[in-house]
């Protein structure tokens, strides 16, 4: 993978044609209320496209759409095989494009274009390939009945999916879900965030080109309250799954139950957990770790390590090796290829992570790093809190920025105690070279995903989801399928 340099990038936008349309059976048009939002490069505040504003009607044309395509049958009764076919191709053009996408990601989130090239974009072409490759290996199973009878057990699609996703990793989110739905056989409609619709609307033309049916991937980019909600009440969508907000996610309940009780799968926020022990194997991976965990992506990742719970006897020493680490993390220029800390998604995201800020220091806790003074629009550097009491609103909220809140500990019933006392449920890691304590721990932290002296490893064969108010259901691995397939059972009578 080529990086290249500053001026290739920014000759690459200037030269950049973005596609702000929304695509519907097989088409790009413009949504028909002929509404548009503009859509604008956090780094700079400039216009990035005019974006179609998909409202309730756009919505029932791609549902009307999605469902014609769905009965209709070429993509969701064609064989795994031939799906898998499809959608390998589908993935290779995306991998053609790959310097395209990976810019306008970059141009639409603030994040570093190393970043988009080398995580975002290859993550969303894997998750792709990986479900393509999968499908066809999926067998049904044939249930222990006597002989007088046979009974199958086999998964079909579920239908219609609504596919709504945030702003922080917008195709690579999208793609976790885009995977399993369509090579299980449902039709799609994907709403991107309104802060981050580009690279949706882009890899729709590509998905076409590849040979998935008119109908089967439809992008209707919109607000939450607009496009989002009305998928969420529209009685033929028969499942929405959905990464975003818990107070978005909570919405979605609602609604399902309001509506056809459409099946609502929930990947949502976070408050996770990073215990360090003193006996931790090497204290400067564990620094490093702790640092990207909460750094990386501007801190706006779901699973960031946003509470640091260390050990009362290494504090001193982890925090100056944590200070180290975190001067990697200085904001830049997302299109330099060198830069590894971008700008927030936008300006009114960051004057909130700003004011957690502020309430953080007005309940007490010590402001041990600010990264407050940063240069870039919309730039917040590596902020540390010490001194932090789990009840501080700092440690218990979803701040979903660079702000690391550190709390001490002097027992291993303490640290799972703090880790465990959270609303929410996502990851959860534990550094240290005893063994059963790590077994131990990670038995009883309540968290979809636990790291053992790492911080947020994984790749596609793992499930990704969380506990509690972090959802339910689950992205990646075979277990993803569970999402977008029903279970029938066939129950055949046999003649004697
Ligand atoms: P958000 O909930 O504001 O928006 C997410 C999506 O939902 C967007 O497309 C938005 O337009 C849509 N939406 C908003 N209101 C809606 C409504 N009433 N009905 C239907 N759709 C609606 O979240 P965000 O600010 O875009 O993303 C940040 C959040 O996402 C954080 O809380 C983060 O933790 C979470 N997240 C979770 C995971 C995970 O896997 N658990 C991964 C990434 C991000």
């Amino acid at each position: 993978m080529e990086f290249h340099q500053l001026a290739y990038w920014r000759q690459q936008a200037k030269q950049l044609v973005a596609q702000g349309r929304l695509f519907i059976n097989g088409e790009y048009s413009d949504a028909l209320s002929g509404e548009t939002f503009a859509t604008l490069n956090p780094a700079t505040g400039e216009k990035i496209a005019d974006v179609a504003r998909g409202k309730v009607e756009d919505v029932n044309a791609a549902v009307s759409s999605a469902r014609a395509a769905f009965e209709r049958g070429d993509w969701s009764q064609a064989s795994p095989a031939a799906r898998k076919q499809v959608l390998n191709a589908f993935a290779a053009l995306m991998e053609q494009h790959h310097e395209e996408l990976a810019l306008l990601e970059t141009l639409d989130t603030g994040k570093p274009i190393r970043h988009s090239l080398r995580d975002d974009i290859p993550g969303a072409v894997r998750a792709i390939r990986w479900y393509a490759e999968a499908v066809d290996k999926v067998y049904g199973e044939v249930a222990p009945t006597g002989d007088s009878e046979l009974a199958l057990i086999v998964r079909e699609p579920v239908g219609v999916i609504a596919a709504v996703v945030p702003w922080n990793f917008p195709l690579l989110l999208a793609c976790w879900k885009l995977g399993p739905a369509l090579a299980a056989g449902n039709s799609v409609i994907l709403k991107p965030s309104e802060k981050s619709p580009l690279t949706a609307l882009r890899i729709a033309a590509l998905a076409k080109e590849a040979g998935l049916p008119d109908g089967v991937l439809n992008v209707v980019p919109g607000f939450g309250h607009e496009a989002g909600s009305a998928l969420a009440q529209h009685p033929d969508v028969d499942a929405i799954a959905f990464t975003g907000s818990t107070r978005t996610a909570k919405q979605l309940l609602k609604d399902a139950g309001e509506s056809n009780m459409k099946r609502v799968w929930l990947e949502a926020g976070g408050k996770s957990a990073n215990i360090i022990f003193a006996d931790c194997p090497d204290l400067k991976k564990a620094a490093a770790g702790a640092a990207a965990g909460i750094f990386y992506n501007q801190g706006q990742v779901c699973i960031a390590g946003t509470r640091l719970l260390v050990e009362e006897s290494i504090r001193d020493a982890f925090l100056q090796l944590l200070a180290e680490q975190a001067q990697a993390f200085q904001p830049g220029d997302p299109l330099d290829p060198q830069c590894v800390m971008g700008t927030l998604i936008d300006e009114s995201h960051a004057q909130s992570v700003r004011n957690y800020i502020a309430l953080g220091l007005e309940q007490g806790a010590q402001l041990w790093l600010d990264g407050r003074d940063a240069s870039l629009s919309a730039g917040i550097g590596p902020t540390i809190f010490t001194g932090v009491g789990n009840d501080m609103r700092i440690a218990r909220e979803e701040i979903f920025g660079p702000v690391l809140a550190v709390t001490t500990f002097t027992s291993e019933d303490e640290a799972l105690r703090l880790a465990n006392d959270s609303d929410y449920g996502l990851g959860a890691a534990v550094w240290t070279r005893d063994l059963s304590r790590a077994h131990r721990l990670s038995r009883r932290l309540k968290a979809g995903s636990v790291f053992i002296n790492n911080y947020n490893d994984g790749d596609m064969t793992v499930p990704f989801g969380g506990y509690k108010q972090s959802g339910n259901g689950r992205d990646k691995s075979l277990h993803a399928l569970d999402k977008f397939t029903e279970l029938k059972t066939i129950w055949i009578a046999l003649e004697p």
